[in-house]
C-alpha cells in the first residue's frame, strides 16, 4: 500500500481567457476547479493505474473540504490532518498561449499542527509499504520537517520516496535518515549542487556520485523530453524515452512518481520500475489535465522506454 503526503494541498483554479486584460475586468466562462498540489497529481495516477493507496496531508477550512469532497468523488482514500486554517488557491490564467499564475502560499503552521501530523504519520507508517512526500512546506514548519518525518520510519519496513526541492531537498538529504529515493529534475539537482552540470553521461554521474547523496538507494533525474537518469546503489542507468506528442507537460514529475511508487510496491526489478515510472510520466503530457493518464495507452508506451546499464 502506498500512503501520499501532500503538506500544502490547493484548490488549483483555471482560467482561460483569449486576451488578460490588465487594470480591466476580465470576464471567464470555463473556470475549473480542482484538488491540486504535487501529492494529489501522484496519488490521482497511483488511482487511475489501480493502485491502493491512501492520500495524506495537512488541510482545512471551506477549501480544505472542497479538496475532500474532490478525493472522495474520484474514490482517493484520504486521512489528512484537519486544521481550523484555511487551505489555499492557486490560480493560473491561461490567455494568448501563456500561463500567467498566482499561488497563495497558503496557511502558516505552527508547531503544535506540525506535531499533529507527526502523530498521524506515524500510524500511516504502520500500513504503507512505500510513502511519497511531494512538494514545498507550508510556512511555519521548519526545513527540516520532512527529515523528521524519514526520521519517524526508523526501524519500519518502508520506503520513503522524496520528491522536494530547494532549502526542504537540502535539508531531507543532509539528515541521519535518509530517504530511499529523490527524483530531482534538472534545474532542482543544479540549485541543490550548486552547479551547472553538464547533463552528458560523464557530467551526470560525476553529479550524483555528490556525498550529498550518500546513503541514497536511489536518484532519479528525470529530465523531460530527455527520459532520465538514475543512480541505483552503485549502478548508473540512462532512460531513453520515445519521441511524443505532449499536450500539457504540468505534472509529469508526479506522475514518475506515482510509477516508481507502483513499481517499487510491487517489488518489481528496477529496469521495470523505471519503465513505469516514465511511461506514467509520458501520458501524464499527452493528457490536457494534470495528473490524468490514459491507462488504455501504457502497454504501447512502455515497451518504447528502454533501460542502459552503464559501465562504470
Ligand atoms: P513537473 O514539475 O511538471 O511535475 P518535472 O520537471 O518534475 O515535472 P520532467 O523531468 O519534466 O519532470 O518530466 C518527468 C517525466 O515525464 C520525464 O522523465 C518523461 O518521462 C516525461 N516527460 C516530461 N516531459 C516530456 C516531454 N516533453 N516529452 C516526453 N516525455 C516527457
Amino acid at each position: 500500500m502506498i500512503v501520499t503526503v501532500t503538506m500544502n494541498p490547493s484548490v488549483d483554479i483555471s482560467y482561460p481567457v483569449d486576451i488578460l486584460k490588465i487594470d480591466d475586468v476580465n470576464r471567464v466562462e470555463n473556470v475549473s476547479k480542482t484538488a491540486g498540489g504535487k501529492g494529489l497529481n501522484v496519488s490521482r495516477v497511483i488511482k487511475q493505474m489501480d493502485g491502493e493507496l491512501i492520500a495524506s496531508g495537512i488541510l482545512g477550512g471551506s477549501l480544505g473540504a472542497y479538496i475532500i469532497d474532490q478525493l472522495n468523488d474520484e474514490n482517493v482514500p484520504n486521512r489528512f490532518l484537519k486544521i481550523d486554517k484555511e487551505s489555499r488557491n492557486c490560480i493560473a490564467i491561461l490567455h494568448e498561449g501563456n500561463q500567467t499564475e498566482i499561488l497563495e502560499s497558503g496557511p502558516t503552521l505552527d508547531g503544535g499542527e506540525g506535531d499533529r501530523y507527526f502523530k498521524l504519520f506515524e500510524k500511516l507508517i504502520e500500513e504503507a509499504d512505500v510513502i511519497t512526500i511531494s512538494g514545498s512546506l507550508p510556512k511555519g514548519l521548519s526545513p527540516n520537517y520532512y527529515q523528521r518525518l524519514l526520521q519517524k520510519s526508523h526501524g519500519k519496513d518502508v520506503k520513503i520516496l522524496v520528491d522536494t526541492s530547494g532549502e526542504a531537498l537540502k535539508q531531507t538529504l543532509l539528515g541521519d535518515k535518509k530517504p530511499f529515493l529523490i527524483k530531482p529534475n534538472t534545474d532542482e539537482l543544479n540549485a541543490l549542487l550548486e552547479q551547472e552540470t553538464t547533463f552528458d553521461i560523464k557530467g551526470l554521474k560525476e553529479a550524483l556520485s555528490n556525498s550529498l547523496f550518500d546513503g541514497v538507494e536511489a536518484i532519479v533525474v528525470s529530465m523531460g523530453a530527455d527520459g532520465a537518469f538514475a543512480k541505483i546503489q552503485d549502478t548508473f542507468y540512462k532512460i531513453s524515452i520515445p519521441e511524443i506528442k505532449v499536450v500539457n507537460p504540468v505534472g509529469s514529475g508526479d506522475a514518475t512518481i506515482a510509477g516508481l511508487a507502483m513499481g517499487i510496491d510491487q517489488e518489481l526489478s528496477w529496469e521495470e520500475v523505471l519503465k513505469i515510472a516514465m511511461t506514467t510520466g509520458m501520458l501524464n503530457t499527452m493528457e490536457e489535465r494534470t495528473g490524468r493518464i490514459n491507462k488504455a495507452n501504457f502497454k504501447e508506451y512502455f515497451n518504447q522506454v528502454k533501460v542502459e546499464k552503464i559501465k562504470k
